[in-house]
This record gives C-alpha cells, structure tokens and sequence, in this order.
C-alpha cells in the first residue's frame, strides 16, 4: 500500500480539511501532479474526501475566490466579483468561460478512522 494511515494522518494534520488542493497532496506524497490527482480521486470514491470547484476573480490584481460549487454544472454563465465591483473596476462580471476554476478537496469529517 502507497499510503498507510500514519500518511494519511500526517496528511490531514499538515492540511486544511476544508480546503485541500491537489498541489498540497502532490507536495505531502513528493509525487507528480498526475499521482496526486488519482489519490484525490480514490479518496472521493472511498468517501474519504468530498470534490468542489473553487472559482476564482481572473482579475490579476484580485485573484480572490469569488464563489465555491459542488459541481461544474452549478456554476453559473456569468459570475460577479463583488470585490471588484464594489472597487468600482471596470471587469468585475466574468463568463463562465473566462473563470479560473480551481477543483479542490473537503475532508469528510469521521471517514477516517484515525490510528
Ligand atoms: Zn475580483
């Protein structure tokens, strides 16, 4: 097994269990990105973990996450960054299209039975 429980615990101590991206498993594993996603994926299928998009304001001054979705299909056409707007910038509204959507990870509290 690749991943024993003393891992997983060191894992989710190192993490935010609210908001845990496949970087951050990447970077724990020392693995590649492409590892790091299929143990994600596991982890959801096991129950372990729970998947959301993390939509972020395109705005390279910004970059703020405007909104979090459970599914791709929930998010909107159109989005609004009220941070932007409410500093009067000109793009504060962004398509669907023009988004940076980050997929990232919950834990699912009592799971993970811990060792
Ligand atoms: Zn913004």
């Amino acid at each position: 097994m690749f991943l024993n429980p003393k891992k997983i615990n060191k894992i989710l101590e190192e993490l935010n269990p609210d908001r845990i991206y496949v970087e951050n498993i990447r970077h724990i594993l020392g693995t590649n990105t492409r590892f790091a996603k299929w143990v994600c994926d596991i982890a959801v299928r096991n129950g372990y973990l729970k998947k959301f998009y993390a939509i972020e304001c395109p705005n390279s001054n910004c970059n703020r996450i405007i909104q979090t979705y459970s599914s791709l299909d929930k998010i909107p056409d159109e989005l609004t960054c009220f941070m932007c707007e409410d500093d009067g910038l000109e793009k504060s509204t962004f398509l669907k299209k023009n988004l940076n959507i980050i997929p990232f990870y919950k834990y699912v509290k009592g799971s993970y039975q811990f060792a």
